[in-house]
């Protein structure tokens, strides 16, 4: 036992009690948007329709706030079955959203000198929930076009042995779909997990799916936030139910509230609604890029999600006139090397990528005038 005198200098802040690696972390930063066109975030820009919002209010009405949810997610776990044809003898796992499903897989394989590989620059919260795991992080460079550089991650396979290797299908924030072959290579060489991450495949239509058959070692994850239900924070993972029954044991056991549940299996009774939007922000997406291009000084890369990203001179200044003309995207400059001088813009109504437009051209005429 400590004497009286070593409990009072023992540092009882934060800095004596939380983990280094924590108190290093940056949290993970959402900007203020009130006011704002909000473009930063790869939200659906649509509403639900009237019908389905007046459904949605009987049914939260009716919902017993008084008892927990179901833990299994029974009706919810069926109907997403049918509506993302999930593959004969596949399972899911449900998460509230992808990021706790993130979590929940890295808490699994994390045993000591265990490794979590991704590449970058990708999505960032699969670095985040490493180090807050205290799983040790590999992140592999993608090649300068954001393919995946094949000899190099399976090289870093190789070194590494990763218990869990991500791939984002398409990727954040480059925005592309990596080669299938070259995902399948790293199937094979991973004696690892590896989860194929499917948050865009509304806008790209790929997928690794029908892959889970061949692959014992490949789970592939989804969420409905891109899709327009960002809000009730419901993400999934697919695979085989070995695997799932073990994640599952680190699964809080009411993850998915009441709400979510109900309303998620309402919204999905109807498919044409949800699908009618994406192939909008598709339509949307192809209008945005051609318009982009047209811009001067301003490279576009190849998007099959619902985010375009972009690189233009003084990116830092670029991005804060635009959001001086009220419209917020996402400033990546900083963020990695090779997303120097970039921005990514979410695609929005028409009405909206209109306005970003305009507040594109006006922010690079005044950045760039030789006059300033
Ligand atoms: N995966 C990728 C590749 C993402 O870009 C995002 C969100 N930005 C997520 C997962 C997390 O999605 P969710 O809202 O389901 O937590």
């Amino acid at each position: 036992m400590p004497d009286r005198r070593s409990i009072a200098c023992m540092d009882k802040t934060p800095n004596g009690i939380i983990r280094d690696e924590v108190r290093a972390l940056s949290a993970y930063h959402v900007p203020d948007s009130r006011g704002l066109i909000k473009l930063d975030a790869m939200e659906n820009p649509y509403g639900l329709p009237s019908d389905l919002r007046a459904e949605i209010a009987a049914l939260t009405a009716d919902a017993s706030l008084n008892r927990y949810p179901d833990p299994a997610a029974v009706t919810l776990k069926a109907k997403l079955r049918e509506a993302l044809a999930v593959p004969a003898g596949m399972d899911l796992l449900l998460g509230n959203g992808s990021d706790e499903l993130i979590q929940i897989l890295a808490l699994a394989v994390n045993r000591p000198g265990a490794v979590l590989m991704s590449v970058e620059p990708s999505f960032v919260m699969f670095r985040m929930v490493a180090i807050s795991t205290g799983i040790a992080y590999a992140g592999v460079p993608l090649a300068a076009d954001f393919s995946l550089d094949v000899p190099r991650l399976l090289a870093a396979v190789r070194e590494h042995q990763p218990a869990l290797t991500f791939i984002a299908y398409p990727n954040n924030p480059t925005g592309n779909l990596f080669d299938a072959d070259a995902i399948r290579a790293l199937l094979e060489a991973s004696s690892g997990l590896v989860v194929v991450d499917e948050a865009y495949h509304a806008f790209a239509g790929k997928s690794f799916l029908p892959e889970l058959a061949r692959y014992s070692n490949l789970l592939v994850m989804r969420t409905l936030s891109k899709l327009g239900l960002a809000g009730l924070r419901l993400g999934l993972i697919i695979g085989r139910p070995e695997w799932l029954s073990e994640l599952d044991k680190l699964r809080l056991p009411y993850n998915v509230n009441v709400l979510t549940q109900r309303i998620a299996v309402r919204v999905l009774e109807r498919p044409d609604v949800l699908e009618a939007q994406a192939a909008a922000i598709r339509g949307e997406r192809t209008k945005l890029m051609t318009a982009l291009q047209s811009v001067p000084n301003v490279r576009v890369f190849p998007s099959d999600a619902n985010f375009i990203l972009f690189q233009v001179p003084r990116a830092d200044a670029v991005f804060a006139g635009i959001k001086a003309q009220g419209v917020l995207i996402k400033k990546l400059h900083g963020s990695h090397p090779s997303l120097n001088d970039c921005l990514r813009v979410t695609v929005g109504t028409a009405e909206e990528n209109d306005q970003f437009l305009s507040a594109l051209r006006q922010s690079l005429a005044q950045t760039l005038s030789p006059h300033r």
